[in-house]
């Protein structure tokens, strides 16, 4: 029997290996599978809008579902400023749990691992959102979820060019030398317009925690697809309300996203899609050729618990996890006093 005391421990050092032994791009072409697994049992889910505890400067969010087999959480937070001191803006780790005994089954970092979902679920709402035969996107904002996004978008929906722009230049330039290599063609812009040109999907994923614009009605074109990604937080939006107001748009649970997605600047009952319902094909994706799309992604548990479920599931034949002792264990399980008692005696 597994020694359920013993907890699999993912470490940083340990996710890299897990990725680059399998590589990036086949990762979240499977993340995107798990997923889409996931949104076709939806209902089978316990849902809440994720846990968020406000600051001036940021936010610290849990964010728990369950299956009723499995339940899983993330810790992440989002801390714009952080950069500046040389500090990530998202950092993350999750956990896995058996349900029938509440004990953990994966502990694992999630900062690389939210940046590989992420750009997943993008990717994967693209595949039923963006126009047929689009190979440039736009990437506004190159900071570090960036490149996992270029990729998503190269494995699972066919982009071939990436036209870049940031505030700062020395984001783009590490974009750039970064995705060297992979096969895309990038242009390093000076303006979000000029990122804009010939695009049929524009993801913006920059991080101001402020109802930014990012985007202004005019820059967006018939039958562009929006992959809204960095407004994620109430007050941190990236579009201008009138694009909102000219697309169809897409979220993953109308619950959280009104509280943080960029719909946060439209009436509560503003008509919005889910995008399991069109993972299903209960709802219809892109209607026609030049409607504008949205993906308002805020990021939402079933996501995280689907990469949970896949590192879990990864871990059966790769060696890349170290055994945790997180569990007390005592003989007789009434006895918790008594084995901290033994351990005394022990160490006399
Ligand atoms: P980051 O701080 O590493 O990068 C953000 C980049 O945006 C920086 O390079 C910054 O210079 C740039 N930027 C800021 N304002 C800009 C502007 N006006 N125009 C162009 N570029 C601008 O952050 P990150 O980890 O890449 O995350 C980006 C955003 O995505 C954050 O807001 C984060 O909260 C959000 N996020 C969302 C999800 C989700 O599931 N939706 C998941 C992860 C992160």
């Amino acid at each position: 029997m597994q020694n359920l005391n013993i907890v699999p421990f993912v470490s940083v050092d340990n996710m890299m290996k897990l990725v680059l032994h399998l590589g990036p791009e086949r990762v979240m072409t499977d993340l995107a599978t798990y997923i889409e697994a996931d949104f076709r049992r939806w209902e089978s889910f316990d849902k809440t809008p994720r846990v968020a505890s406000h600051s001036a400067v940021g936010v610290i969010e849990l964010m728990p579902t369950s299956d009723g087999e499995m339940y899983g959480f993330k810790y992440v937070n989002g801390h714009p400023k952080n950069t500046r001191e040389g500090l990530q803006t998202v950092t993350a780790f999750g956990l896995l749990a058996e349900v029938n005994t509440g004990y953990p089954i994966l502990l694992t970092e999630m900062t690389i691992l939210t940046a590989l979902r992420t750009a997943a679920m993008s990717a994967l709402a693209a595949k039923h959102l963006a126009p047929e035969g689009a190979t440039t996107m736009a990437m506004i904002g190159n900071g570090a979820q960036a490149e996992f996004q270029a990729l998503a978008f190269k494995a699972l929906c066919g982009i071939s060019r990436v036209r870049l722009y940031d505030i700062d230049p020395a984001a783009t330039a590490k974009c750039t030398r970064n995705l060297a290599g992979s096969g895309l063609t990038l242009t390093a812009c000076t303006s979000a317009e000029e990122a804009m040109e010939g695009a049929g999907i524009v993801t913006t994923c920059t991080a101001d925690k402020q109802n930014a614009m990012i985007l202004t009605d005019n820059m967006v074109g018939a039958g562009v697809h929006i992959n809204a990604v960095g407004g994620d937080c109430p007050g941190k939006t990236e579009l201008h309300r009138d694009i909102l107001l000219r697309s169809a748009i897409f979220v993953e649970y109308p619950p959280q996203t009104r509280i943080e997605g960029e719909i946060q600047q439209l009436a509560p009952d503003h008509p919005v899609t889910e995008l399991w319902q069109v993972i299903t094909g209960a709802a219809k994706g892109r209607s026609d050729a030049r409607q504008i799309t949205l993906f308002d992604s805020v990021g939402f548990a079933i996501e995280d618990f689907s990469a949970l479920r896949y590192v879990h599931d990864q871990l059966k034949s790769l060696p890349y996890s170290e055994p945790l002792d997180m569990i007390a264990d005592p003989d007789d399980p009434r006895d918790l006093y008594g084995m901290l008692l033994r351990a005394k005696a022990k160490a006399a």
